[in-house]
């Protein structure tokens, strides 16, 4: 008697040879814990939400049983890390970030939108996952053998193309709308900025930036000056629509 998988939802488009075998329902027969079982067939386990199997919740370390027939689920928005549960007992305190290079975009978005994240290109797999595991950060990316790495505990594969949508995705996703402080971090060195005085950097400003600006916040990381300009209408409104597209999907 095999073991049978059963995936719902939006996990059945995560499945590897999805054109060989269209079927959502996966026979195995290896026992190993259901977190490499499930992964085994495509789905990174941090895009799962709930596991069951003869009317009990299972964790990842969960072995079925052969006959066992195991249905897994994906998350059900807003999902919130601070919350311990069978499949993630370690709640994260903090909301924190780090995305690989390609979500480097939407790395700076969440930065704008005051929201700690890490980001660096230079940083391999092994590297990127160790972040995400030893910091206790939701790993973004949109690559689904990142995702799988032993080392990372939550995670969220971008399922979004474009960086506004990405960013409105993972607010939508992990519920942070009201926690959104925009222009509140340097989206360059992920620093916090802070404010300063138009008289301490007034020497640093454009003619017209001095005669229009009046307040201004200063990066202590790489000395960047920002103020609120026209820009920052702009920013609003493209956050805007694109949350609003996000909770409608
Ligand atoms: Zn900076």
């Amino acid at each position: 008697m095999p073991i049978r998988i059963v995936f719902h939802g939006e996990l059945t488009g995560l499945l590897n040879n999805r054109g060989l075998s269209p079927e959502a329902t996966r026979d195995l027969s290896r026992a190993a814990p259901v977190k490499d079982l499930i992964e085994s067939q495509g789905v990174p386990h941090t895009e799962v939400g709930r596991i069951t199997s003869e009317d009990l919740e299972r964790s990842f370390s969960h072995v079925p049983a052969w006959g066992e027939i195991v249905e897994v689920h994906p998350h059900r928005p807003p999902v919130d890390v601070s919350i311990p549960s069978i499949l993630f007992p370690e709640p994260f305190e903090e909301v924190g970030f780090v995305a690989d290079a390609n979500v480097a975009r939407l790395g700076g978005l969440l930065r704008l939108a005051g929201f700690d994240c890490l980001l660096d290109p230079r940083w391999d797999d092994a590297r990127i996952a160790e972040k995400a595991g030893g910091y206790k950060r939701i790993l973004l990316t949109r690559d689904k053998e990142l995702l799988k790495r032993n080392r990372v505990i939550r995670g969220r594969l971008v399922r979004s193309e474009r960086p506004w949508d990405q960013l409105a995705e993972v607010i939508h996703f992990f519920g942070l709308s009201d926690r959104i402080d925009l222009f509140s971090r340097c989206p360059k060195c992920n620093v916090l900025l802070e404010g300063t005085e138009k008289s301490a950097v007034i020497d640093q400003l454009e003619p017209l930036t001095r005669m229009m600006y009046d307040r201004f916040t200063r990066c202590p990381g790489c000395g960047q000056i920002y103020w609120s300009g026209s820009h920052h209408g702009r920013i609003r409104e493209k956050l805007a629509a694109a949350l609003e597209q996000a909770s409608k999907d």
